[in-house]
């Protein structure tokens, strides 16, 4: 599953919004493959589609797509010399695809900042240099390795050195390494190492209530520092979104409508990351399950297929795809079928945000 790792100063709202999040996902219990791990939050990724897809077929059983938040509490200063739990928890971020980086933008007399004044960016930087502490040390143990091979005379450990130094310099100037404009060549040459400062961000900005859903200045500012590395950013209130999950649907519906939102906050932070990530879902829908399955844009029918199982990848055939918008219009398979809206696709097809698919396989 797509897994994001939360991290933050201490005292920003990272474990009000993730106990929030695994309020929201109390349907984790359906994930036995999950161990149950208090660090690890199961979220259902929301979709009205399913409902809609649902509605048609009545399965016995529906599953959203889902995505793992793992909580790396005990990241403060520091913690990348390994004092405290700081780096155990260090290690469980190199597993994510992506960070979700909780900044503190609200004012609160009563609530203490560990740096004494709320300052955004500060602390976006605060956070950096612990990672790319731990980077820098990851490249050098990277590098002793690779220059053994190097003087062996392995032209592709060569090569690899010099980038290693190269992003090695970046980070001793205090650049993180998704800011420091490596070609995707260079990025897939230190790929093998999981640096944390070359995963992308999402930040997600905690304000006050009166501050949603648009944010306020001190999200202006984090929004301008992510627009220059393509970060993505979300929106939030950890305090509401604690509030939200405890209330029963009519009245999550009421309360959103009073602070003028549509949605719960969580819903922004999981769009912004299957956006920031380049994700899309596509479905099956049969009658003992309805269910959405999570790619990359590009992936081909095959690729996609191989979420489901590896077997489907291999033996692959065909795969029998109706466009999500046909399949609600006409009602279904048969009737999408009947309708010539069935289309055969081969293993080049390019699987589309919200197709619906069979897959025909070998086995
Ligand atoms: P963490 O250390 O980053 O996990 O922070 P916590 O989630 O424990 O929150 C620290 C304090 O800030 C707690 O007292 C929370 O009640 C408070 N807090 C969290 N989110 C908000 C918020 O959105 N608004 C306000 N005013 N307080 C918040």
């Amino acid at each position: 599953a797509l897994s994001i790792g939360i991290v933050g100063l201490p005292n920003v709202g990272k474990s009000t919004l993730f106990n929030a999040l695994n309020g929201g996902g109390a349907e984790a219990a359906n994930y036995p493959f999950c161990t149950i791990d208090p660090n690890v939050g199961i979220v259902p990724v929301p979709d009205k589609r399913i409902d809609a897809l649902s509605a048609i077929v009545n399965p016995q059983a529906v599953q959203h797509a889902i995505v793992e938040f793992v909580d790396i509490a005990g990241l403060v200063a520091g913690a990348a010399s390994g004092e405290g739990l700081g780096n155990k928890f260090l290690a469980n971020i190199r597993e994510c695809a992506a960070i979700a980086h909780v900044v503190r933008c609200f004012d609160d007399e009563n609530v203490t900042h560990v740096a004494g004044k709320i300052d955004p960016l500060s602390d976006i930087e605060i956070i950096d240099t612990e990672l790319m502490l731990k980077d820098m040390d990851g490249i050098q143990k990277g590098l002793v390795r690779i220059e053994k091979l190097a003087r062996t005379g392995d032209k592709d450990a060569k090569a690899q050195v010099e980038v290693f130094k190269k992003v090695s310099q970046g980070l001793e100037d205090g650049i993180p390494v998704r800011r420091q404009g490596l070609s995707s060549d260079d990025m897939d040459k230190v790929k093998g190492l999981c640096l944390l400062t070359a995963k992308p961000v999402l930040y997600v900005t905690n304000v006050d209530d009166a501050s949603l859903p648009d944010g306020n200045a001190y999200v202006e500012q984090v929004r301008a520092f992510a627009a220059e590395e393509g970060a993505g950013v979300a929106v939030v209130s950890a305090q509401i979104e604690a509030e939200l999950v405890e209330m029963d649907e009519e009245s999550q519906t009421e309360f959103l409508a009073d602070l003028g939102l549509s949605e719960p906050g969580l819903n922004t932070v999981i769009r912004e990351a299957y956006t920031l990530l380049d994700l899309i879902s596509y479905f099956t829908a049969g009658v003992k399950e309805v269910r959405a399955w999570t790619i990359h844009r590009g992936d081909t029918a095959p690729k996609a297929a191989a979420v489901i199982h590896n077997d489907f990848e291999k033996g692959f055939i065909r795969a029998e795809t109706i466009a999500f918008e046909d399949f609600v219009s006409f009602g279904g398979e048969a009737k999408s079928k009947e309708a010539g809206k069935m289309r055969l696709e081969g293993k080049d097809y390019v699987v589309k945000d919200g197709d619906v698919m069979h897959f025909r396989f070998n086995v």
